[in-house]
């Protein structure tokens, strides 16, 4: 299959080849063709499974192809034009709202951004398409300004979307087509009245594509209401199976075991970028501010700081300045850095779908990672729940000199994560191999309280499966 054989206009061909993309990815392959055809789509794909431009080379081949024959905008003048002409009648400038042909609402800002940059990139060989992002955190003026160049497309999250729709800033009657990406987050976030009322001030005729985690519970019900006839696409829901990801679990019995721990793993010769993920922003700023100290090039990334110091700690670490980024949950989602070959969940997530999202930041467009989640004994419990909802088990790794106190090889017979079968366990750490271990490097003994003083002889037991304890 070639971008070519789905049909799509030579404009976004050009700029594919120009970005280097070969061949379409599965989620492409499927939902390509059937946006083109004008159809509403629900997708459920993993994220990096390359949705973004699923649904964006669709909408781009279909505004290249209307350019030719489209006509003068209705009213004459841009809205920019119109408020230089009320300017120079002597008049206070009048904003005529923006109409945009398409909308994108995303769960952050972080990937607000991205599916804009990943437009201009995919638009890059059309004339007129501007994409622009509204975003909250980000100053009115500006905002206003780029509202007023009358985008294409706007990509948006919804809160700051919504203010700019009550002041009339924006006017939807004419928008062709919306697009819901990570549905499931944005409605894990609270935005579900804002989503109503966004699609609501669209037109009926709209072509709509959501694009999800999974598509059951409330965004099953949601997307019944805002699709007609949808095709529907499962790449891979939630029991994706990352085979390209090594996802280990390692028991710790406390903060300091759990510090030096990440430390000693943060040092793998294999690891180029790696995300650490905390429950707090507190703990992000903490942890980055003891690895840099520690001599890792490290940063934080959470949703406290100003919108230009997320965006340029992004770009530190694109460009590879930071080689760690320490981030909550919701400021690291959608962040696309090929070169992040590690993620360290410092805590685990508190719902399992984000588990899914964070392990995603490596691994992406084919490349192979590693998730490592550093758990007590006690949150034993929340890697089941991960488990049952990735129907995977999660192998548990031990580092020769960072034993855990506590055993946890008891084998506990009865406990198989929901749907799970013998088999799905793949990409686990291998047994006799310390993955981990960096060659050459004498493993660390402990002394005091955190230190090692277990049963050597349960380091087999304890690299099984966690759902073999
Ligand atoms: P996404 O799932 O949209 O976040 O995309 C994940 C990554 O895959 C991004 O870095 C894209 O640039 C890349 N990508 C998307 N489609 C393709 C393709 N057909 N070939 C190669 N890379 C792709």
């Amino acid at each position: 299959m070639t971008f070519e054989s789905l049909g799509l206009h030579t404009s976004v061909i050009k700029a594919l080849t120009e970005a280097g993309y070969t061949k379409p990815t599965s989620v492409q392959e499927q939902a390509i063709p059937a946006a083109i055809e004008g159809r509403d789509l629900l997708v459920s794909s993993q994220t990096g499974s390359g949705k973004t431009a699923a649904f964006m080379l669709p909408a781009l081949h279909k505004f290249a192809s209307e350019q030719p024959a489209a006509p003068a905008p209705a009213v004459g003048k841009t809205p920019n034009q119109e408020m230089q002409a009320s300017r120079s009648r002597g008049e206070r400038p009048r904003f005529k709202p923006a109409q945009p042909k398409m909308l994108v609402l995303t769960p952050t800002r972080e990937l607000a951004l991205q599916v804009t940059t990943a437009t201009d990139k995919y638009g890059s060989h059309m004339k007129r398409v501007k994409a622009i992002s509204i975003l909250g955190g980000m100053p009115y003026p500006k905002q206003m300004q780029l509202l007023a160049k009358n985008p294409e497309i706007l990509v948006a999250t919804p809160g700051r979307l919504i203010d700019h729709m009550e002041s009339g800033k924006i006017d939807f009657s004419q928008l062709q087509i919306l697009v819901l990406d990570e549905a499931d987050r944005m409605l894990d976030m609270g935005f579900i009245d804002d989503i109503e009322k966004i699609v609501d001030a669209t037109p009926e005729s709209r072509q709509t594509m959501l694009f999800s985690a999974t598509l059951d519970g409330v965004v099953g019900n949601m997307a019944k209401r805002i699709t007609k006839n949808p095709m529907i696409i499962q790449i891979a829901g939630s029991a994706t199976k990352h085979e390209n990801i090594q996802q280990k679990v390692h028991f710790v019995d406390d903060l300091s075991h759990k510090n030096r721990l990440l430390d000693h793993l943060l040092r793998d010769v294999t690891m180029d970028q790696a995300v650490v993920f905390t429950a707090t922003k507190r703990d992000a700023d903490t942890i980055a501010d003891r690895l840099n100290i520690a001599g890792f090039a490290a940063a934080a990334l959470h949703g406290d700081m100003h919108q230009g110091a997320r965006n340029r700690t992004l770009d530190s670490l694109r460009r590879g300045q930071v080689r760690v980024l320490v981030a909550t949950d919701v400021a690291a989602r959608g962040i696309d850095v090929p070169a992040i070959t590690h993620v360290f969940n410092y805590d685990l997530p508190k719902f399992p779908e984000d588990y899914v999202h964070r392990i995603g930041r490596t691994g992406r467009a084919g490349r192979n990672g590693v998730a490592v989640s550093l758990v007590n004994h006690a949150e034993g419990v929340n890697v089941k729940r991960i488990e049952r909802f990735t129907k995977q088990l999660i192998p548990v790794d031990v580092v020769e000199g960072f034993e855990p106190k506590r055993s946890a090889s008891a084998p506990r017979s009865n406990h198989k994560p929901g749907g799970w079968k013998p088999g799905d366990n793949r990409g686990g750490a291998k047994p006799g191999g310390r993955t981990f271990s960096k060659p050459g490097a004498a493993p660390r003994k402990e002394g005091g309280g955190g230190g090692y003083k277990g049963n050597r002889s349960n380091d087999s037991g304890a690299r099984r499966s966690f759902g073999d304890r």
